[in-house]
């Protein structure tokens, strides 16, 4: 099955110190971007070595297993998983050989035609010992590199059969560090310096964790190629518009990355203020459920001048309940993840502010858990505008049948979750708060921003109905 929404890293150093230890800090910057795995591949000046595992990157790293990954140059990833732990086949970053030659790549997004391609390559007398479209991305650069004998020839090559989301990292044993990015931009990838270093990561706040200084993005299109420290820029591929995913601002990304030259703090705080303008309320205090909902919770009660109260409480030390087996597991671990605050509620009329309804399943837990705290009214305010569609490029939202959002009208949601009101984001006002209407809403309008995909595949691949 395909995985997708992960964070990348690399670096390419002039000095063999620390590089792998580096990798790991960002990576663990990273972490929010993926739980389910995570692996390092470095290059020693001689061949690539590689550490991957299962679980969070402390659980999978630690002193020892970074002293035995010397090198100056290499990548990270960290994976995001879909019902519990996947398999380590799985993990990234996946290695390829090229005629006793390696080359390790990570990539964020997901390869939309990826079936195609491998079908092609399949009868072309490729192997693949997984079904993701990681292994279908190496393969297709490995075919091409064979024929051009030149990495950036190769990828450029693969971007023009590629469809989909991909933001990817490379090394390969020349010593080259690679990115590059879709030409819609739909995954974020940025880059930056530090002393002797060149930086490649999904976000800024990655670089800066490391206290390296962020440049710039990654433009969607576009092949970095740095070696010797030097970084060598070609566009690639250009299309008219970008498609930046929306949901990076309103969920995915740490709100301290500047994702595509947009702070998600500002995105975030202006979605509150909006929500206040769009659907004010009579109410003593507004509540964040956390800790996506706090910026714009803040934004709220600016706008408003209704107090914030964050009487949510996050217990951070407990993993994502976005997925689950079962609706009972997803019910448990809402109260798992959260503790309530019940003397700041009872008796208040709250707004309460978070970034998105999928299923349903949180707000409905913690509207319902407000009421039997003494709550006299709830007001639900949502940063992001009803998700009606599945994503087939990077999210893992559950198929269309389980989004609330797609069979049920606003107020049968409300009455479904028990709101007294209940006030959606709307596209025009999700434009205008990012500041950008370069942005894929797929998920939100049923349009696709990438063309030629052969959608009965996808449905089969994915597993998916579409309207
Ligand atoms: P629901 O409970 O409605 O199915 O999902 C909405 C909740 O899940 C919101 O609280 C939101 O913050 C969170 N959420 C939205 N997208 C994702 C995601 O991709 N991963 C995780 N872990 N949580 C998500
Ligand atoms: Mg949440």
């Amino acid at each position: 099955m395909i995985k997708e929404k992960c964070g990348v890293f690399g670096i390419h150093s002039e000095v063999d110190k620390g590089v792998s230890k580096k990798i790991f800090h960002g990576l663990i910057a990273l972490q929010h971007r993926g739980q389910e795995g995570s692996g390092i591949a470095i290059f020693n000046g001689m061949t690539i070595n590689i550490k991957r595992g299962l679980g969070l990157v402390m659980e999978v790293f630690n002193e020892h297993v970074l002293s035995m990954l010397r090198g100056k140059i290499g990548i990270g990833h960290v994976r995001y998983s879909t019902t519990g732990y996947g398999k380590l086949e799985e993990v990234q970053p996946f290695i390829e050989n090229l005629n006793g030659k390696k080359f390790a790549l990570a990539l964020n997004g997901t390869i939309a035609n990826f079936y195609e391609i491998r079908e092609e390559l399949l009868r072309k007398g490729f192997k693949f010992s997984t079904n993701t479209d990681t292994e279908v991305l190496a393969k297709l650069i490995a075919y091409y590199y064979i024929e051009t004998e030149d990495f950036v020839e190769a990828i450029a090559e693969s971007m023009n059969i590629l469809q989909g989301s991909y933001s990817v990292v490379l090394v390969n044993e020349e010593g080259e560090l690679y990115g590059f990015r879709d030409p819609l931009g739909i995954k974020p990838l940025t880059y930056g310096t530090n002393d002797n270093e060149v930086i490649i990561a999904s976000e800024s706040a990655a670089i800066e964790s490391i206290n390296g200084l962020v440049l710039g993005d990654i433009r969607p299109g576009e092949i970095f190629r740095i070696k010797e420290s030097n970084i060598e820029r070609k566009l690639a591929r250009t299309e008219k518009k970008r498609a930046y995913c929306m949901f990076e601002y309103i969920y995915f990304s740490r709100p301290d990355s500047t994702i595509n030259g947009i702070l998600v703090y500002n995105a975030r705080y202006n979605l509150g203020r909006m929500l206040a303008q769009l659907y004010p309320a009579d109410a003593d205090i507004v509540i964040p459920v956390p800790d996506t909902g706090n910026i714009a919770a803040l934004g709220f009660s600016r706008e408003s001048g209704i107090p914030i109260s964050l009487s949510l409480i996050r217990n951070p030390y407990i993993g994502r309940t976005f997925i689950r087996p079962s609706q009972k597991m997803r019910e448990l671990s809402v109260s798992l993840k959260l503790g309530f605050v019940k003397n700041e509620i009872k008796g208040k009329r709250i707004v309460l502010i978070d970034d998105s309804i999928v299923r349903g399943t949180t707000i409905s837990k913690v509207v319902s858990l407000l009421r039997s705290m003494g709550a006299k009214e709830v007001h639900v305010r949502i940063t992001c505008p009803p998700i009606k569609y599945p994503c087939f490029l990077g999210i893992d939202f559950p198929t269309q049948r389980e989004l609330i959002a797609s069979n049920k009208t606003i107020d049968e949601i409300r009455r479904t979750i028990h709101a007294d009101s209940l006030g959606y984001m709307t596209i025009d006002g999700l434009i205008k708060s990012i500041g950008t209407d370069e942005l894929c809403l797929a998920c939100l309008t049923g349009e696709y921003p990438v063309r030629g995909i052969c959608w009965k595949k996808l449905e089969e691949v994915f597993g998916v109905m579409r309207r």
